[in-house]
This record gives structure tokens, C-alpha cells and sequence, in this order.
């Protein structure tokens, strides 16, 4: 498989894990632009997070912005899909052990928020994403994206909503 990249999204929470139940601290995130897995790129990812000290290890908690490269149901074509993404989760730490699929702290109190973030990045596509609302899709006749401009064809196959019209201009 590809080289592990070490993440850019990983801090380490030592200090937290040495201090009083209840200790917080935030952070800020700020990249232009960062690659959170070998299959996902965020551009930008802002916001803070808070991350404080439970007995059971350390909780994260924030929201994040971003964005996420989506394709276009209707025009096929890679838009920039605006998201925030809300942290909300426990990372366990022993002596409490972490149930199955849990986060865990990791060696050295490093947790990497990257597997997180990634999770909820790919949760906020939508099923059918649109890169507008009033995206024209492609020309059924040639495949040329409408949205830049009318590709000329023979339009016979006439929208349902213009077909009506004709019918009440017929009468
Ligand atoms: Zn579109
Ligand atoms: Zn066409």
C-alpha cells in the first residue's frame, strides 16, 4: 500500500493527561490547505477545538470549516462543496478502555484528530450533491455542460414544465 503519511492533524496531549479532570485547552486550526488521508484533501480547515480531561481520557469538542471536492449529479463537474464539520468525541486513555471502534489516545498522549476528521468529512457529502441549485446538468443529445451556455441541439425532448405551457398557449 502507500507510504503512511504522518499526520498534520496530530497533537499531543501529554500535558493534559498529566493535568486535573477538567483542564481544557483550545485549539486553533488554520490551514489553507491539508491532506488528512491519502484519499482526501481539505482546503481550507479552520475553527477551534477544545479539548479537556475526563477520567475517561480526553474529550474534543468543536466545529470545524471546510471544504470537500464533490461531483455534480447533474453536470458531472467537481465543485468545491462548503462544510462544517462538528466534533463532539472521546478519546480514550487506560486505564479506561476504549469500547470497540472507540478513538483512543494514542503512545506519548498523541491524538491524531486526521481518521475523525475524515469520517466527518465524508458523513457531510450529501447523496446527491449540486454544485447549484439551478444547475442546467448536461445536453441530453451531446453531453455539453448547459451551464456554460446553449450547445445548439434540437431540443425534442421539451421540459416537462414548458410542455405544459404549450398545452394552456393550445387551448
Ligand atoms: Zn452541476
Ligand atoms: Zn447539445
Amino acid at each position: 500500500m502507500s507510504q503512511k503519511l504522518l499526520s498534520r492533524l496530530r497533537f499531543n496531549f501529554g500535558f493534559l493527561l498529566e493535568a486535573n479532570f477538567g483542564e481544557s485547552r483550545v485549539i486553533e486550526l488554520d490551514y489553507p490547505s491539508i491532506r488528512v488521508a491519502d484519499d482526501l484533501d481539505l482546503a481550507p480547515l479552520r475553527g477551534s477545538i477544545k479539548a479537556s480531561r475526563t477520567s475517561e481520557g480526553i474529550y474534543v469538542e468543536g466545529s470545524l470549516q471546510t471544504a470537500i471536492d464533490a461531483q455534480c449529479v447533474r453536470c458531472l463537474t467537481t465543485f468545491s462543496l462548503p462544510i462544517t464539520l462538528q466534533i463532539d468525541d472521546l478519546f480514550y486513555y487506560p486505564p479506561v478502555t476504549a469500547p470497540k471502534g472507540e478513538f483512543v489516545v494514542g503512545e506519548n498522549g498523541f491524538i491524531d484528530l486526521a481518521p475523525l476528521v475524515r469520517e466527518l468529512s465524508l458523513l457531510e457529502i450529501p447523496m446527491q450533491p449540486i454544485c447549484k441549485p439551478d444547475c442546467q446538468g448536461l445536453c441530453q443529445e451531446c453531453g455539453a455542460n448547459l451551464n456554460e451556455g446553449d450547445c445548439g441541439c434540437e431540443d425534442d425532448d421539451i421540459d416537462p414544465r414548458f410542455s405544459i405551457l404549450g398545452e394552456l398557449l393550445d387551448q
